[in-house]
């Protein structure tokens, strides 16, 4: 699936959604704070591009405390 990932503006931290919810519009839910938003009110928005649906098995650690990569990740 294609996936954006978004930051959330009242507690900052990144997750990832479907870009379904992203091409309909509707208000986003942070799973961190439980607040919901429109994206345009998201400091950052990341759509498609490079990596996008590699991301998605690390997701969760896209916030800058928890940054990993694996080891083999480039080829
Ligand atoms: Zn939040």
């Amino acid at each position: 699936m294609d996936i954006f990932n978004v930051q959330c503006p009242a507690c900052g931290r990144e997750y990832y959604a479907d870009m379904l919810l992203y091409s309909l519009r509707v208000e986003l839910h942070c799973p961190y704070c439980g607040v919901f938003f429109c994206r345009e009110d998201s400091p950052r928005v990341v759509t498609g591009g490079a990596g996008a649906s590699a991301v998605a098995r690390v997701a969760g650690d896209l916030g800058p405390q928890t940054i990993y990569r694996p080891p083999d990740q480039e080829d």
